[in-house]
């Protein structure tokens, strides 16, 4: 069992995980991107199987060097929509908070894969100051959602910082987290850990990021109930991603095991158009197939909504698939009924 955070393709390759014979290919996206893989999930992969779904989450891969049009580096727009560091303000009633920039494990499709890694990697002193201003100026801020990087990285008494600092301003009612340690990195849910973030009485709400059933070990599921138990409303956001969860099987047992570790499927997030991530996009109607799919089949309270970041920073949108026409609702076996429904006279 590897133990450590591995980082580098020399890592990778002593622990197992990735053939020498592709060391070229690494060193290449090494060079461009960031690698981390957690002994959590390293501890998931089966080397011999080339479709894990693991390792293709994190192993990196000679096609992320190959730019396709329409990917940039600001895909959603953060930076047009950024009144000071740190702070991303679209929408009227919530912001996102980037305290960090690195995070436990890096996603080989990740959407802000320019801007997350280690090095300049925490929001702090003046510039910390200045985005908690930010806040504090802007009454119609209800929400705060904070995300990174992975701001669960942090240590417990910073999170503990800025929870408090949050909860101490008055219109702020929601602080919510977005991570992927609970699953990447459990040994990180300590009690110390919990009692951080519980120490407001303003309403934490916990966004966990995880794209695959496989990725829910022992530990992992044991971490979520421990935060559950704490009495945070667990919400989780997937990414729908080419050859490691685009069929109906898979979303399936992924959403059936995210309700059963009492995590509601919040968003499905369609690939934005971040550099080299065109070999894991699927299209729109791949995406709305899917969805349709799972419609009828699936609890209610597994299905989660497919959705479009627009890029450029329009905002986020459901996208579908349509159920309804001027005069049609489509079941959920793929039959057109009247609607309204014709009376008869
Ligand atoms: C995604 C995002 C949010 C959160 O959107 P919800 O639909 O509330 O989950 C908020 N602000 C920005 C800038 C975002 O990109
Ligand atoms: S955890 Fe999130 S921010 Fe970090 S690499 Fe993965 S997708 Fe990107």
């Amino acid at each position: 069992m590897t133990r450590r955070i591995l980082r580098q393709p020399a890592d990778l390759i002593a622990a197992g995980l990735a053939d020498e014979n592709r060391r070229a290919d690494f060193d290449a996206v090494a060079q461009r991107y960031s690698i981390a893989i957690t002994p959590a999930m390293a501890d998931l992969i089966d080397p011999t199987d080339p479709h894990d779904p693991i390792a293709l989450q994190f192993i990196p891969d000679a096609q992320e060097l190959i730019e396709t049009p329409g990917e940039t580096a600001d895909p959603i727009g953060d930076a047009t929509h950024s009144p000071v560091e740190g702070i991303v303000h679209r929408y009227p009633d919530r912001a996102l908070l980037k305290i960090v920039h690195a995070c436990p494990v890096y996603c080989r499709f990740c959407f802000r894969r320019e801007t997350v890694g280690p090095g300049s990697e925490f929001l702090t002193g003046e510039k910390l100051e200045a985005a908690f201003d930010y806040i504090a100026r802007t009454p119609q801020l209800w929400e705060i959602i904070i995300t990174g990087g992975d701001p669960f990285i942090l240590a417990p008494r910073r999170l503990q910082d800025i929870t408090e600092r949050l909860a101490a301003i008055d219109h702020v009612k929601i602080i919510r987290w977005h991570s992927r340690v609970p699953l990447v990195e459990p040994e990180r849910i300590t009690d110390e850990f919990v009692a951080a973030l519980s120490t407001s009485t303003k309403a934490v709400w916990i966004s966990i990021h995880t794209n695959h059933a496989r990725e829910f070990s022992h530990e992992g599921r044991a971490a979520i109930a421990k935060l559950s138990r704490a009495g945070f409303p667990l919400i989780g956001q997937t990414v729908l991603l080419r050859g490691i969860n685009d069929d109906v099987a898979t979303l399936d047992t992924l959403f059936r095991t995210m309700v059963e570790n009492r995590i509601k499927p919040y968003y499905l997030h369609q690939g934005d158009y971040a550099p080299g991530t065109a070999h894991r996009r699927t299209t729109l109607a791949e995406g709305q197939a899917l969805m349709r799919n799972l419609r009828g089949k699936l609890s209610g309270i597994a299905q989660p909504t497919y959705i479009l970041d627009i890029p450029g920073g329009a905002g986020k949108v459901p996208v579908g698939p349509p159920y309804l026409d001027e005069s049609h609702v489509e079941d959920p076996n793929g039959t057109r009924h009247p609607y309204p429904p014709q009376g008869e006279h």
